[in-house]
């Protein structure tokens, strides 16, 4: 077959692929300002690739003039839309660079010119002297004779090709590693165009056909191929960076060597007022501060660090994850720092709401018998040891309240509950176990010593003037005491229930009293 027939062969199938990848960006076009631009570039092609089909069959002069035309309502865009993919294309922001485009715009004017001077060519001749055909090859041939027109034109075009060209190869050169290959490919896109200008410039393509349109198909089928092996204008990084963006917990990123590679903006706040910029110093020189997130061999756990622009330590929960590359080379580490400074402090109050009593601020009656319960098991598992247990109940307390009222009654139970703080301190256990009844567990105390305790209890009750509005009140109270041991014949509850006994025995003998009774150990049954 005929050379010139492949070739118009050759013509359409470009501008069916212009069509096609057409309708590949168009559809994605909102994704990013680089597609945008790159729907116009093919929409631009296809009017190219379009009308030379119809050049190369035209069949008089008129109708090869009027192709030549609309050749140039593509042609011209070329260039500009070239210019605007160079400086929107970034891989990963799809806005890149919008201001400035939208300055840019005014490219457009160029072709825009340009194609009215082609369109008048007929009354001025600044373009082309002369346009004809030759009919006696197998496609119709153009025969034109340039004008300076032509020359101005076509120079202004390649001007801007090389620009847009040159920029791509400066986004080459400065790309980091991650994305060279997308940059090395939309250079490489632009070299079957120029060469092929630079060819019709020059007449030096057998008939001095346009290779053109073909060019840009071959550039076509290199984008398409990286669209669909490098995501050249893929949204997952975009996607992936919207994450990161949105995700509350600080994230940072260090180098094997610990300098900071990336954080977000919630991280910002590990930081000290001057954020750090991406530096080729550890971080952990930069900021000390931050030693506790790097002494854990372990991926996930917690640390405490010191605010440096707020003074407080705040608590964090930390993720860590190695970044390895598909060599297996490890390329980084990943740090998430979850703040569980508020949560740790809900949990707290919770537990205090949980365990202590509204009224006196004492443990409460479910507290205390968990804790004591824990005490009588950790005595039983080394099998010795003991704890005492005072209880107390106020006398005739409900006489306080019929003559001053409930909430002189609840005063004073306050007032008690501070005394108690104050007798017995942190170190042992105070609860309120009932309404006006209190309950202590004094660790590791014989029963003697706890009744002794429990005398001075009572004494400084019967002394305390308890105070409400101007009045003082007197109160007394009995107490039960009662000791547990590992060695004794029964279960700890048991001696709850002796010092309840002793309770009563106390008020059965006149109240504001201290009875002790004793469970008989069980060397002391055997023997
Ligand atoms: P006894 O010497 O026999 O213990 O006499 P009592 O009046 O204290 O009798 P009892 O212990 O049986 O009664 C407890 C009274 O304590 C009943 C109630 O009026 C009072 N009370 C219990 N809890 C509270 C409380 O939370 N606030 C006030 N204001 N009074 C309480
Ligand atoms: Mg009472
Ligand atoms: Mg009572």
């Amino acid at each position: 077959m005929d050379i010139l027939i492949l070739f118009k062969i050759a013509v359409f199938f470009s501008a069916l692929g212009s069509t096609f990848l057409l309708g590949y960006a168009f559809n994605r076009r909102a994704n990013s300002l680089s597609l945008r631009a790159l729907s116009g570039l093919l929409v631009s092609t296809l009017i190219y690739a379009a009308s030379y089909f119809f050049e190369i069959s035209a069949a008089t002069d008129m109708q090869i003039t009027l192709a030549l035309y609309l050749e140039y309502l593509g042609i011209f865009f070329i260039p500009i839309f070239w210019v605007f993919i160079a400086w929107s294309y970034h891989p990963e922001e799809p806005a890149y660079n919008e201001p400035l485009l939208r300055r840019l715009k005014i490219l457009f004017a160029i072709p825009v010119i340009s194609n009215i001077a082609v369109w008048t060519n007929g009354y001025h001749h600044w373009v082309y002297d002369h346009i004809g055909m030759n009919s006696e090859q197998s496609i119709s041939l153009l025969v034109v004779d340039r004008g300076p027109g032509f020359w101005v034109l076509n120079g202004i075009m390649i001007v801007f090709l090389i620009i847009g060209s040159v920029k791509m190869l400066i986004n080459l050169i400065q790309s980091d590693g991650n994305y060279r290959k997308q940059y090395l490919l939309l250079s490489l896109a632009a070299v079957p165009p120029i060469l092929s200008y630079s060819f019709i410039l020059f007449q030096s393509t057998p008939y001095n056909i346009d290779t053109s349109p073909v060019a840009f198909a071959l550039s076509g089928i290199l984008i398409f191929w990286g669209m669909y092996n490098l995501q050249l204008f893929n949204i997952l990084p975009i996607a992936q960076k919207l994450v990161v963006e949105a995700i509350r917990d600080a994230m940072i990123i260090l180098d094997p060597e610990g300098c900071l590679i990336e954080y977000n903006v919630p991280a910002k706040k590990l930081f000290d007022s001057r954020v750090p910029g991406i530096n080729k110093k550890p971080l952990i020189e930069l900021y000390p501060h931050l030693t506790p997130l790097f002494l854990s061999e372990s991926d996930s756990y917690e640390i405490d660090l010191e605010m440096p622009s707020s003074d407080n330590v705040r608590s964090f929960s930390v993720y860590r994850s190695a970044i390895i590359d598909r060599k297996n080379h490890l390329r980084g580490n990943l740090y998430l720092l979850h703040d569980l400074t508020e949560m740790k402090s809900y949990v707290k109050e919770l537990e205090h709401l949980a365990s202590s009593d509204g009224l006196t601020n004492l443990l409460n009656h479910r507290k205390f018998v968990e804790r004591a319960h824990a005490e009588a098991q950790r005595l039983d598992q080394i099998g010795s040891g003991t704890f005492s247990i005072i209880m107390f109940d106020l006398d005739k307390f409900k006489m306080i309240n019929d003559e001053y009222g409930h909430s002189a009654g609840d005063k004073v139970l306050q007032q008690i509950g501070q005394l108690l703080l104050q007798l017995v301190g942190n170190k042992d256990l105070c609860a309120r176990y009932g309404g006006e009844e209190f309950i202590i567990l004094l660790y590791d105390t014989q029963m003697d010593t706890a009744t002794t305790f429990a005398e001075q209890i009572r004494i400084a009750i019967e002394k305390t003037d308890f105070t409400y509005g101007g009045s003082k009140l007197h109160v007394t109270g009995s107490f039960g005491v009662s000791a547990y041991s590992p060695l004794s014949n029964t279960s700890w509850e048991v001696t709850l229930n002796h010092a309840d006994t002793a309770l009563y025995m106390a008020k059965k003998a006149g109240r504001n009293a201290v009875h002790a009774l004793q469970i008989p150990f069980r060397e002391s049954v055997s023997s």
